[in-house]
């Protein structure tokens, strides 16, 4: 039996709203924008909340961003570091999703508005992360490689192998060294796990693959802006990282500033060139606010909502925001909270426990953050790590990362078969997923 009523589908006795079939509801309705590391913690702590929870994510997968690098290097499939949002939350009650990229919101009637279609919340939380960040420079926007999601990294992956391919089959010295140059800016975690994932496969796979490239052929720069690599962390760690850096062939340039790209050659601004066919973009990410939130809320530059103690935006009472785009000056973070996993992690689970708590009429409790330390890893038995005051580097330092990192990814069979692909690439030197499925096009 159905029945048609305005703007609704009254279908086996469910009232749905006929934009995205979400049932309406007598309970406040949670509509949460992302489904990162804040917004999947939110949702799984408010597993028995009497609430609707509606989740918008423009994929359908949550990302697991710390391993990108290994995908676009060929240490692992995509599907390693990807998961399902539907199936994180098959278990919890009156929870729905919709793949849908959210275009605004109109604050004044408590409305979303989506590719999908509009729907109205009672609480809003926008955990829309980061993206990079180009600083307006449109020659490195146009032409260089960024790596902030899954089809990048897998474009990173193809440009690199279709580059070595053609290296392997050109004539033109000049050509050839520009095909297996590799340029990365931004000697952050990012760019030092790349730059160090990139030597490994020069190291164990360029040889075996391609026996008419010499391995001094393929070199790779890691260009930094700031007088130190892996600057948010000790400078026990950033000595130790770029000395691991050297010893495995990568060339490090600090005090160095890119000043443009053409596609061809990568210049600074003291005037020097490189002449390279991939050049990737590891150099800063700024907010991805959703538009209908006032200006004045946002931080200039970095793009972050600023909120309070409880995550709520300045100048609302039911918006709240989490991780990278959410700015929480405390007097131990005056700059807001590192754009890492773990505040993303902590602040979604606190907010889930004082939405829980308000609901119930109880007070909120402030946010604060525990920090568990900061790693890296460079490349076989060499990571950093600063945990604490305790500063660790080497095999102990990279065993810690490979068990945290375990620990953390999203899903059972992810971790199985990411430690299998771990423990095979180790005994076997390898990285298997060496494989061109979508040859990577400049637009
Ligand atoms: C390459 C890389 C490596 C990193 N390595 C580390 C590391 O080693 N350790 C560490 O702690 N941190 C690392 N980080 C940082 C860490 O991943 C972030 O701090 C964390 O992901 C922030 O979580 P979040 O939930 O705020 O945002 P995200 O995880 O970025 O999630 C945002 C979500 O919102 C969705 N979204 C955005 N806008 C919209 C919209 N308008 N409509 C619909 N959906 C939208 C996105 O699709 C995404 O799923 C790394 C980041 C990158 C990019």
């Amino acid at each position: 039996m159905v029945f048609y009523a305005k703007g609704f589908t009254y279908c086996n006795f469910i009232l749905y709203n006929s934009s995205m079939n979400i049932p309406n509801t007598e309970k406040p309705r949670i509509v949460v924008i992302g489904g990162g590391f804040a917004g999947i913690s939110f949702i799984r702590k408010l597993k028995n909340i009497q609430a609707q929870v509606v989740l918008f994510d423009r994929n359908n997968y949550h990302t697991f961003q710390p391993l990108l690098y290994q995908v676009s290097t060929a240490g692992l499939e995509p599907d390693s570091i990807a998961y399902p949002l539907r199936k994180i939350f098959r278990k919890h009650d009156d929870f729905h999703f919709r793949m849908a990229e959210v275009e605004g919101i109109d604050t004044e009637s408590n409305t979303v508005k989506t590719t999908v279609g509009e729907l109205s919340y009672d609480y809003l939380v926008i955990a829309t992360g980061t993206r990079t960040n180009y600083f307006g420079n449109t020659s490195i926007e146009t032409h260089s490689m960024p790596m902030k999601n899954v089809p990048q990294a897998l474009n990173i992956r193809s440009l690199m192998l279709q580059n070595i391919e053609k290296a392997d089959i050109s004539d033109d010295p000049e050509e050839r060294k520009c095909l297996l140059n590799f340029v990365i800016a931004g000697a952050g975690p990012t760019g030092v796990e790349l730059a160090g994932a990139l030597a490994e496969f020069r190291k164990s796979i360029l040889k075996n693959d391609y026996p008419f490239i010499e391995r001094e052929d393929m070199q790779v720069h890691l260009v930094e802006g700031s007088e130190r690599v892996l600057s948010p962390m000790s400078s026990f760690a950033s000595e130790k990282a770029k000395r691991f850096l050297e010893a495995m062939g990568v060339k490090v340039h600090l005090n160095t500033l890119v000043k443009s790209y053409d596609g061809k050659t990568v210049s600074t601004v003291d005037g020097r060139t490189f002449e390279a066919a991939t050049f990737i973009w590891a150099a800063g990410v700024t907010g991805a606010p959703v538009k209908g939130i006032n200006g004045s809320a946002l931080l200039e530059k970095q793009n972050r909502y600023k909120v309070n103690e409880f995550n709520l935006i300045e100048g609302y009472n039911n918006i709240y925001a989490l991780g990278d785009i959410a700015l929480m000056k405390t007097s131990a973070y005056p700059s807001g909270h590192p754009q890492v996993a773990q505040p993303a992690i902590q602040q979604g689970r606190r907010l889930a426990t004082n939405i829980t708590r308000a609901l119930k009429g109880k007070e909120m409790k402030p946010f604060e953050y525990r920090d568990k330390g900061t790693m890296a890893t460079i490349g076989r038995n060499k990571a950093v790590a600063d945990i604490k005051k305790m500063h660790f580097g080497g095999a102990f330092a990279w065993l810690l990362w490979m068990v945290v990192h375990l620990f953390f990814l999203v899903g059972f069979r992810n971790r199985v078969v990411t430690f299998f692909n771990w423990t095979y690439n180790y005994i076997n030197y390898d990285k298997a997923a060496r494989l061109i499925i979508r040859p990577f096009r400049r637009p």
